[in-house]
């Protein structure tokens, strides 16, 4: 067994760590990353990016569909087909460009890249069975970044196997089934499940709570659930699953009067959350302090033992790439001696359904509920003169912001590409942008972004366009 000593040594080469790396190494801290699996994490390879590539291919064919039929522009098509391991490895492709430019970024800052699964020895050492029948490895750091990530929770009573899969084999087809059941209208649930629909599959959705996006508020998830209904998604809202049925190829569900109801499926994809990936190497002996499942960390990523730091989902939620890639920045600052701390005024989150949700800072609700006393008001679609020439008139802007000095609290938006409008929510919240400083800004015509204008000057009461 061979010995390596470095500065900081990260385990796991995610939007956490790899984003931690090049910092560090940028900053001219010797830095080693070891990685098991491939370089860019659950992000690049079996989750954001891979998942808004099939949302993209989805809404093409379900576009060439539509014009296949009546549509209202007079293109006309002949009806389309769609192979499946084409579009599969298309999706491959983009996956292996972004993990082939992140390895290319950490060659080209230095940073020592070790591919194998790092085992924990003790808050400075760490073993790594090197992939590829490499030797094994011992790698003593002065400081240790612990970024691995989340794995899917399971369900216990229907576990992964079989037709019953997670996201990853559900990114990856090599046919299409003609029956999915999906379990959970969360994040997963309904990116895929709504890619599934469109590319011509018979999808039921089981929720267990009363309707979808039970995170988002239920003004913002209407038109969502409204889609899902038009697009012909079987939504079975208060349900709970109790597992296949005795030959397998039915989900038993619990409706809401207690009756059982057998859901057929050809694949059941269960998205009923991820959890911190905190077994199987070594944490454990760490003795961490917790909160919850995820490791317990303070506003550095810190954790309770000295110059062991933490971030990304292995923290808990929000479980957010971006989030991931803020905190191993900080975390590489800090190492190099600058003072940061993890406080953003808003942590934006976007669903990539049809139409998209967006949401950055404080809803009305939560604004209440934080003691502030908040106007808000909302400017539709359906007056914007943008979104009826892209056929696409559904939700709303809503602004949220204190009643005394009009400072912007939070946004949020439903609505066609609305997840582009999250940066100038971010900018207006983290800059302290009030009311008057969003309406008093000019915005491009005709554009989505008027409507986030319109919502200011809405919340003032002199809103121009309705
Ligand atoms: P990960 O990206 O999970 O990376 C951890 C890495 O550590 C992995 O590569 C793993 O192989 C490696 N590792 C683990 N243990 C070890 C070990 N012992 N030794 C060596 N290596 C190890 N977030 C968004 O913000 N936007 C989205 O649109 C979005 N879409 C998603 C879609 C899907 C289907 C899924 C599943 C997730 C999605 N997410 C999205 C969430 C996002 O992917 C995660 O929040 C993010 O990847 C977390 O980054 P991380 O660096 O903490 O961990
Ligand atoms: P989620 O927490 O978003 O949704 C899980 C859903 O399953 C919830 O609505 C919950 O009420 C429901 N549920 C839980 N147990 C159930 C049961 N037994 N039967 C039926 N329904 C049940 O989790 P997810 O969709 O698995 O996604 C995991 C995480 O990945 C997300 O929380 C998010 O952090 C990340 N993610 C983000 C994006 C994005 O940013 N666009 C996309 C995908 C995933």
């Amino acid at each position: 067994m061979s010995t390596q000593t470095t500065t900081l040594l990260i385990i796991g080469g995610g939007p956490g760590g790899y984003v931690a790396a090049i910092r560090a190494a940028q900053l001219g801290i010797p830095t080693t990353l070891v990685e098991g699996g491939e370089l860019g994490g659950t992000c690049l390879n079996i989750g954001c990016i891979p998942s808004k590539a099939m949302i993209h291919a989805a809404d093409e064919f379900a576009k060439t569909l539509e014009f296949a039929g009546d549509s209202p522009l007079g293109i006309r098509v002949q009806a389309p087909h769609i192979d499946i391991e084409k579009t599969v490895r298309w999706k491959d492709g983009i996956v292996a460009k972004l993990t082939g430019g992140v390895g290319a970024l950490l060659r080209k800052n230095k940073v020592t890249v070790v591919k194998g699964w790092a085992r924990i020895v003790d808050g400075k050492t760490v073993e790594v069975l090197q992939a590829e029948g490499g030797e094994a490895l011992t790698i003593s750091c002065r400081h240790l970044l612990l970024a691995p990530g989340s794995v899917p929770v399971a369900l216990p009573n229907m576990p992964f196997g079989g037709r019953v899969i997670s996201s990853t084999a559900a990114l990856s087809p090599a046919s299409l089934p003609q029956r999915l059941v999906v379990v959970g209208g969360g994040y997963i649930g309904l990116e895929l499940g709504t890619v599934y629909r469109k590319l011509g599959v018979e999808v039921g959705m089981v929720e267990s709570l009363e309707r979808v996006l039970p995170a988002y508020d239920a003004e913002l998830t209407k038109p969502v659930q409204a889609s899902l209904l038009k697009m012909g998604v079987k939504l079975h809202l208060g349900c709970t699953v109790q597992g296949l049925n005795a030959s397998g190829d039915a989900v038993r569900v619990r409706d809401t009067q207690g009756q059982e109801i057998a859901l057929p499926a050809d694949l059941v994809l269960v998205a009923v959350g991820r959890r911190p990936h905190t077994e199987g190497w070594g944490l454990e002996s760490l003795m961490l302090d917790m909160a919850g499942r995820a490791v317990k960390i303070d506003d550095q990523c810190r954790t309770s033992m000295r110059d062991v730091w933490a971030i990304g989902d292995l923290t808990g939620e929000p479980m957010l790439a971006h989030r991931a890639m803020a905190q191993g920045e900080m975390v590489a600052e800090i190492i190099a001696g600058k003072r940061r701390h993890f406080m953003p005024a808003a942590m934006p989150a976007v669903c990539f359904t049809d139409p998209e949700v967006v949401v950055v800072g404080k809803s009305p609700d939560e604004s209440q509920q934080a003691g502030l006393d908040c106007i808000h008001a909302l400017f539709p679609f359906a007056a914007n003169g943008r979104s009826m020439t892209l056929e696409s008139t559904e939700g709303f802007v809503r602004v949220v912001a204190r009643r005394d000095n009009h400072l912007i609290v939070g946004w949020q938006a439903v609505g066609r590409s609305v997840s582009e409008l999250s940066t100038a929510f971010g900018h207006s919240i983290e800059m302290g942008a009030t009311l008057e400083d969003v309406a008093g800004t000019i915005h491009a015509h005709p554009t989505l972004g008027e409507a986030v204008q319109e919502a200011a000057l809405r919340a003032l009461g002199h809103a121009l366009h309705i």
